[in-house]
């Protein structure tokens, strides 16, 4: 079992008109965002942007039910929340990146978890300013059901997430049934790093003391450090 990708919208289409919305949901400003059709799909049988705009997923999921009417997402996509209220984009205009994970803060590193390899949180940014994640989610027994991949979030649809963003403070993306957090404040131009998470069967859990894997704490030769530069900030193996 994995997830569907289903049809995926091409990267250049996704940055044009994430950038056109000002990096966020049209209706509230999320950073997470699918991307909606406003005439559907199987009508147009094309991926045209002035067609197109992001939504997070509460609001794709009112779209998707018709609750947005077809001129109310066009006024959207011409004046989206975060072009009148900009200060709700998901973004630090810092030179550097201060992540904290754990007690260790990483400046400038990208690559924040990496299991076996595989890059579970990735943190960058869009237009030099713009929090952009990559963030993979599995189950305890290593299905993937859900992604985000740059600020792009796909899950199975029988799964029940909550994503929750409040403006410049944090997004939090939840899975109660199978025990899935993952979580990122801003504090003081500085991000954290919160998570419970799974990889081939393991699980990682991250605090803002200790992170630990399998119940094992790991990282300790770099606690309370700063680090700088580094090509990848955790890195673990099951
Ligand atoms: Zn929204």
């Amino acid at each position: 079992m994995s997830i569907d990708l289903g049809r995926n919208v091409p990267l250049q289409i996704q940055r044009q008109l994430r950038k056109e919305c000002f990096f966020g949901c049209a209706m509230c400003g999320s950073p997470l965002v699918k991307y909606a059709h406003i005439v559907t799909y199987s009508k147009i049988q094309a991926f045209l942007p002035e067609n197109m705009i992001p939504l997070c997923p509460l609001h794709y999921g009112k779209y998707d039910t018709g609750e947005l009417s077809e001129s109310y997402l066009r006024d959207a996509k011409k004046n989206p929340h975060n072009k009148l209220q900009p200060q709700d984009a998901f973004f630090i205009d810092t030179q550097e990146l201060a992540i904290n994970v754990g007690k260790t803060k990483f400046i400038n590193t990208y690559r924040i978890l990496v299991i076996d390899d595989f890059d579970l949180i990735t943190v960058t940014r869009d237009n030099g300013k713009y929090f952009l994640f990559d963030v993979n989610f599995f189950d305890k027994v290593n299905n993937m059901i859900a992604t985000v991949s740059e600020n792009n979030w796909v899950s199975e649809k029988s799964m029940d997430w909550n994503i929750d963003y409040s403006p410049r403070k944090y997004l939090i993306i939840q899975n109660p049934q199978r025990n899935i957090t993952f979580e990122i404040t801003l504090e003081n131009t500085e991000l954290f790093v919160t998570a419970m998470m799974y990889y081939n069967s393991s699980s990682i859990r991250v605090t803002r003391n200790e992170i630990s894997l399998d119940e094992n704490e790991i990282g300790i030769e770099i606690k309370n450090s700063v680090l700088k530069n580094y090509d990848a900030a955790i890195v673990a193996y099951t």
